[in-house]
């Protein structure tokens, strides 16, 4: 039995929703709130959180009159009960507060917590059942196996927020699991798609930061242009339909307009298609089972012209490799390659090794951890936040050698 609900069920679509908001601050909290904003009849808001910005999120918290209000840096719960004095709107301050607002009873939870920090919080909207809508990639990355276990054991739905998992939750429900050859999720390529090795090697922080289709954060937007992100979405895709290595294919497509497909036996091939624009897969999730209006561009295939496609270069893009490597070791290695990637992009960012070492950090982590022979499968999200951490230390161990290592 699968988490995730492929084929549409429209006996269980309720007219008005309580929906809670985690991470609402952020950049797919911003998508999920515009999308509120445009049918406030529709919702309640119960929760919305944020980590430090108390501005924005006492902002959004009055302007939906959510329930309640929550904090992570402990240090701001006075002037979050400051800012929202007098409007009976519930404040909270701290993880423990984080992971209550994801337990209070909406039907309809955004995970977007980004990093770690998002995984319990998802869990506590897991372990009673919601709807969740997953766009935090470390709650698959680093705990998926029982993560979508206990989704499946408390009853909860996942519906993949990130699009190309939304693309391919849109086009699974068109076959069944003995149907389905492979999925094939789609790369725009990134910033140094046609770059060669040398220049890829030296690339600078601005260079990386000029994502040829998408509008994100800095650090998915380097991800991208290392293609790491896509050896996330890789993994991602792995534990939530529960696919092997082998079923998952990354095709290269520029103009972002295809984001995923699946391949049937009778050889049909299902794609979704929209601009990219993520308020389109959030949408999906936040209609589900039904379809919203959106606020976003139609797609006008005619004024794009042309589609195109490339298979991904392994040699110059080497992280998209090292995922498939990780997903094939298991569940504590795909950890392991998600927390060195982080250490290895803070330090790009920092300007202390160059592009190019971000995978040579990588792969020499994961080498490491291999080597350690600690390969037992995670039980708890403990578990997977101790393999988080120990394999941050080992990355930031090496740093100075790979730094120091010219390629
Ligand atoms: P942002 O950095 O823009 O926002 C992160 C949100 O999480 C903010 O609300 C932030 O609060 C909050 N937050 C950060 N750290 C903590 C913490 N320790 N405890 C509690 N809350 C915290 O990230 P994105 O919106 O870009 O991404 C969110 C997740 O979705 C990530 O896992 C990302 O990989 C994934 N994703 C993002 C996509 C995108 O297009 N942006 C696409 C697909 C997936 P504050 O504002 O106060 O810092």
């Amino acid at each position: 039995m699968s988490a995730v609900p492929l084929r549409n069920n429209k006996a269980a679509a309720s007219a008005a929703r309580a929906v809670s908001v985690l991470g609402a601050t952020g950049s797919i909290g911003d998508s999920t709130m515009d999308l509120l904003r445009g049918a406030p009849e529709r919702y309640q808001v119960e929760a919305l959180t944020a980590n430090s910005n108390v501005a924005a999120l006492v902002k959004l918290a009055r302007e939906f009159n959510a329930r309640f209000a929550a904090i992570a840096d402990p240090d701001l719960l006075k002037d979050l009960q400051d800012a929202l004095s007098g409007t009976g709107i519930e404040c909270g301050a701290g993880e423990s507060a984080i992971i209550e607002a994801a337990a209070r009873p909406a039907d309809w939870v955004m995970a977007a917590v980004s990093g770690a920090a998002g995984l319990k919080p998802a869990l506590a909207a897991v372990d009673r059942g919601a709807t969740v809508a997953l766009a935090n990639k470390e709650c698959l990355v680093c705990a998926g196996d029982f993560f979508m276990q206990r989704a499946v054991s408390a009853g909860a739905r996942i519906l993949p927020a990130d699009s190309e998992h939304n693309a391919l939750f849109q086009a699974l429900g068109s076959g069944n699991r003995e149907e389905l050859v492979r999925v094939i999720i789609t790369a725009s390529g990134g910033p140094f798609r046609t770059w060669d090795s040398a220049d890829i090697e030296r690339a600078t922080l601005a260079q990386a930061l000029k994502h040829p289709n998408w509008s994100m954060g800095q650090k998915i937007t380097i991800d991208s242009a290392s293609m790491m992100n896509k050896g996330l979405e890789v993994i991602e895709a792995s534990y939530l339909f529960g696919l092997t290595p082998d079923e998952i294919d990354v095709l290269v497509h520029p103009q972002s307009i295809i984001h995923g497909m699946v391949e049937f036996s009778d050889r049909s091939v299902v794609a979704q298609l929209g601009a990219p624009d993520m308020r389109i897969p959030i949408a999906h999730c936040l209609g589900w089972p039904d379809r919203i209006v959106g606020p976003s561009a139609r797609l006008d295939l005619a004024r794009i012209g042309q589609l195109t496609f490339e298979a991904p270069d392994f040699n110059r893009f080497p992280g998209l490799k090292l995922a498939y490597d990780a997903l094939h070791t298991g569940q504590g290695a795909t950890t392991v390659f998600n927390a060195a990637n982080e250490v290895a992009v803070a330090a790009f960012i920092a300007g202390k090794i160059r592009f190019g070492a971000i995978a040579r950090l990588v792969e020499a982590t994961m080498n490491a951890w291999v080597r350690s022979g600690n390969l037992a499968p995670l039980s708890s999200a403990d578990d997977a936040i101790a393999v988080d951490h120990n394999a941050r230390s080992k990355a930031a161990t090496l740093l100075p050698q790979i730094a120091a290592k010219a390629s």
